[in-house]
């Protein structure tokens, strides 16, 4: 059986927890798409920790964690991580990487960061882990994939060669860089190869095995469908699709074994990065929920940045469930909205002094004014409960109402950021 577990939102919706749950079932983990770009938080027996690479069964003995085709894989980034946990008393993860994934290079960093600071105030709030050049390299088809690194010495030298002749010249003329140096690139892909070498497998056979054997597997995503760069607020969305149908892609699922989509939606809003956000809150009212957001308020597990946050976006994540292909939701991070005597939810959006309750595209959706409904707050701590029927009257009315305007199941209620946490309804 395969399970996907994504986002509907901008992403820090709290997958990760509900991964490192469902992971307790899995025989194997997969990380589809993305990089170390954004971060998943985990709270468990060995203690908090935020991955940023690692599959999130990391933290389970008998996992098999993979690093799928779809990766943007940061070799140094993915073993300090590993070495990290390790530290920690987390036992010896199992960790594999398909030898089709594609290497993010030292320079994909250095042109995030060149043309985030070349667009100054017109930028694109990167987190600048090189995430863009990246996939434009992969795409443009002067990427390099893992089994590259192990290439004979003439092949992999005229690659260097190759690609460097265009870098150094943007690097040059349009960024005024310093260029960069065929040799050392050659040496660092090297002790790249030697690092990642034990690891490397041909996932495609390894997962087709795996399904004919009946494994339990997860697809694990990173950020979310609003953050989709088809589906999202292009252009301020991120360079790799973020929606479970790309597991088929990024881990060689195929696509009709994608039974189970679990949804992860946050009970109020929170996005980094530029771009439009239509129920965003501000001042005092923000601060506050950002200070008691999230486990230890909501600042980015990446870059520590202050998120954005808002009230609860009901035609945003509708879409975002959408466009997922949704068959459950886990609504995530309720416990922290009990402070509230009242909550707004957005209903609707509007666009030109016309009210519209789908998810518009990036110009309608700069235009757009949020249109809220008010309901009652529950004004206790509901961390602690086991049983739906157990959560306050105001509470259940809260999930009810977000369940009726998303239009897909909630399943799951995370009422904590920790294991124990969660209610199955
Ligand atoms: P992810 O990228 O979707 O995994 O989300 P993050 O881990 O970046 O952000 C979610 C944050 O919320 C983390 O700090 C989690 O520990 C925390 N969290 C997850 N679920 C809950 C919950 O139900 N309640 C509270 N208070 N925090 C939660």
């Amino acid at each position: 059986m395969v399970r996907a577990i994504v986002g509907a939102n901008w992403g820090d919706e709290g997958k990760g927890k509900i991964t490192d749950i469902m992971a307790c079932e899995a025989d194997i983990v997969i990380r589809f798409q993305g990089g170390a770009n954004a971060g998943h938080t985990i709270i468990n027996k060995y203690g908090k920790f935020a991955l940023h690479l690692l599959p999130s069964g990391s933290f389970n003995e008998k996992v098999i964690n993979m690093i799928g085709n779809g990766v943007a894989l940061n070799i140094p980034s993915l073993f300090g991580e590993l070495k990290s946990i390790v530290d920690k008393g987390v036992p010896e993860p199992n960790i594999m990487v398909s030898e089709r994934a594609q290497v993010l290079m030292p320079y994909h960093i250095l042109f995030d960061q060149y043309e985030e600071e070349r667009l100054s105030d017109r930028k694109f709030g990167s987190t600048k882990s090189g995430i863009a050049p990246f996939y434009s390299d992969k795409f443009a088809k002067i990427g390099f994939q893992v089994w590259e690194l192990f290439a004979g010495e003439e092949y992999l030298k005229d690659k260097i060669r190759s690609v460097l002749e265009v870098k150094n010249l943007i690097l040059k003329y349009v960024y005024n860089k310093p260029e960069l140096d065929e040799t050392e690139l050659y040496n660092t892909l090297r002790e790249y190869g030697e690092t990642v070498k034990p690891y490397v497998v041909n996932t495609v056979e390894f997962m087709h095995k795996a399904i004919k054997e009946g494994k339990n597997i997860l697809l694990e995503g990173q950020l979310g469908s609003l953050k989709d760069p088809d589906f999202g607020i292009y252009p301020f969305t991120t360079s790799s699709s973020t929606v479970a149908g790309y597991g088929a892609v990024g881990a060689c699922i195929p696509p009709y074994e994608i039974k189970d989509i679990i949804t992860v939606v946050k009970a109020y809003s929170s996005a980094v990065g530029a771009g439009a956000f239509v129920s965003e809150i501000f001042d005092e009212e923000a601060d506050e929920l950002r200070r008691r957001g999230g486990d230890g308020g909501e600042y980015g597990a990446t870059t520590g940045r202050p998120r954005r946050v808002g009230w609860f976006d009901a035609v945003a994540t509708r879409y975002g469930c959408m466009v997922q292909g949704t068959t459950q939701i886990a609504f995530t991070v309720l416990d922290v909205l009990g402070y509230l005597d009242k909550l707004k939810v957005c209903v609707g959006y509007e666009v030109d002094g016309e009210i519209i309750t789908s998810f518009p595209t990036t110009d309608k959706l700069n235009r757009a004014k949020p249109v809220y409904e008010e309901l009652d707050g529950w004004k206790c701590d509901i961390r602690g409960i086991k049983r739906y029927d157990d959560l306050p009257e105001n509470c259940r009315r809260y999930i009810e109402f977000a369940e009726e305007k998303i239009g897909f199941p909630i399943k799951i209620i995370s009422n904590g950021p920790s294991r124990d946490d969660i209610i199955y309804r």
